[in-house]
């Protein structure tokens, strides 16, 4: 029997201790360094974050989405999965495990696009986590299609010159290194004339416009730059990949962060779950506690009829990239998408309502539940271009038939048994 939903004890065991570790360790720093997480680490924070780096190294766990030749351990989407949804339980999880977004994204395109040059100057850093990156693509006038970008990138002898602005490029204003896409071919379509480029934070011309934040976050965060390219001159090594190959590179890039995003939201939502059920059965009012409320039992229920499913079609969208690849999970990894800022903002919102006025302030991390879920509806693409894409996919599959009558038309179904079997009974439907 080949579906299997078991964990092997061995992997269990350290799944276990993942769970404790960032329960005991890593969760109390969100309160000692709140939005902290991307910021360049100083003595402080040094002297507490790189020994528990060091504690999950020395358990094989550092950086787990990679596979051996870059130092991780191969562990494949499923297991990562596993491991990704208690990590998702804890803002600084990723930072301590060497998982966050969007730097694993760029660790990938780097391995698989860069060249040795490029791996040697940027990859080391970043997969030891000791430098941040930003992948700036997003322009100021859209983000969701590609065909409005403008940031171009023409050849001078040796050198690219890069000019345009992008909006919302995470984390430039701590990045050392930016991963740009901008358009090099304008007279072919989009998906065969942009290319992708690595430039050095410093680099003249590279200028950080202003920098916003997310409502709920905090103003130290490294937050979401505008950032303008003002004939930024770079070498012409420092393409990623071939001119023309920006899409692909992007399509690389997204696919996986998508689903490590899911993974991270079940963990998310769990704890939303938790928190929920805990202050179900510990406030009474109106005689009996909440738990005992029909209303807040449908809260409870329908949180979890949502999380399961979730959970399990993003195990099922992992088990395929390990087992037939990426491409044959792409409508899988699209579900995730669509579905990971649908169940946090749906269990977000109930957590909030059981908590009552509390639920809606900084004591509780419920607000950036149901944020985070907003926020996953537009980050790496709005999740009405996803569910466009999908469809598309899905239809892919499906033929055109007969436009007058469909091919569930009984009358033509019972036209088409008797041909098959109208010599051996009496009569179609052969009812009793
Ligand atoms: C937390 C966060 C982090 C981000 N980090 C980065 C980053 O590091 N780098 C980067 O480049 N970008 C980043 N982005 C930007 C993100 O990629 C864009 O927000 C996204 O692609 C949508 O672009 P837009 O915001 O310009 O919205 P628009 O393109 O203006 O779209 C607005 C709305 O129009 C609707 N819409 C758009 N397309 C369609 C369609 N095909 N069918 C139906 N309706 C549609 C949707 O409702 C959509 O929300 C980040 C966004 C967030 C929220």
């Amino acid at each position: 029997m080949a579906w299997d939903f078991s964990t092997e004890p061995e992997f269990q065991e350290k799944l276990d201790w993942i769970a404790a570790f960032v329960r005991e360790e890593v969760e109390p720093l969100e309160v000692l360094f709140p939005g902290c997480e991307y910021l360049p680490l100083d003595d402080q924070r040094r002297k507490i974050v790189d020994p528990l780096k060091q504690r999950v190294r020395e358990q094989g766990l550092w950086a787990p989405h990679l596979g051996p030749d870059l130092g991780g351990q191969g562990f494949g989407a499923a297991k990562l999965t596993l491991i990704n949804e208690i990590l998702g339980r804890s803002s600084w999880a990723p930072i301590v495990f060497g998982t966050q977004a969007p730097d694993t994204g760029n660790a990938e395109i780097l391995a698989r696009f860069g060249t040795q040059d490029q791996k040697d100057s940027y990859l080391a850093g970043l997969l030891s986590g000791e430098i941040f990156s930003c992948f700036s693509m997003t322009e100021p006038q859209g983000g969701a299609d590609p065909r409005v970008f403008t940031t171009k990138a023409v050849r001078d002898g040796d050198h690219w010159v890069i000019s345009g602005r992008k909006y919302f490029s995470s984390n430039a204003s701590v990045a050392s290194f930016f991963i740009v896409v901008a358009i090099t071919d304008p007279d072919v379509p989009v998906h065969r004339g942009a290319s992708t480029f690595l430039i050095p934070a410093g680099t003249p011309g590279l200028n950080i416009e202003a920098t916003h934040h997310l409502v709920g976050s905090q103003h130290h965060e490294a937050g979401h730059s505008l950032v303008r390219y003002d004939d930024v001159r770079v070498p012409a090594e420092a393409i990623l990949g071939e001119p023309g190959q920006g899409f692909l590179i992007l399509q690389n890039r997204l696919a996986g962060g998508r689903l490590h995003h899911a993974m991270r939201s079940i963990g998310v939502a769990q704890r939303a779950v938790d928190m929920m059920a805990r202050r179900a059965k510990s406030r009474f009012t109106q005689g009996s506690s909440l738990a005992d409320k029909q209303l807040v039992q449908e809260f409870i229920a329908d949180s979890y009829a949502e999380l399961i499913p979730f959970r399990l079609t993003v195990l099922h969208a992992a088990w395929l990239i390990d087992t037939a690849g990426e491409e044959a999970a792409r409508a899988e990894i699209g579900v995730c998408k669509i579905l990971a800022s649908q169940v946090l903002k749906s269990i977000g919102l109930r957590a909030i309502q059981v908590h009552g006025a509390m639920g809606l302030t900084e004591q509780l991390p419920l607000v950036n539940v149901l944020l985070g879920g907003v926020a996953l509806g537009l980050a790496d693409g709005p999740t009405e271009a996803h569910k466009v894409n999908l469809a598309r996919l899905l239809l892919k599959g499906y033929d055109a038939e007969d436009p007058e009558w469909p091919s569930e038309f009984l009358d033509n179904r019972i036209e088409a048994a008797r041909a098959k079997y109208g010599a051996l009974v009496d009569r179609i439907p052969a009812l009793p």
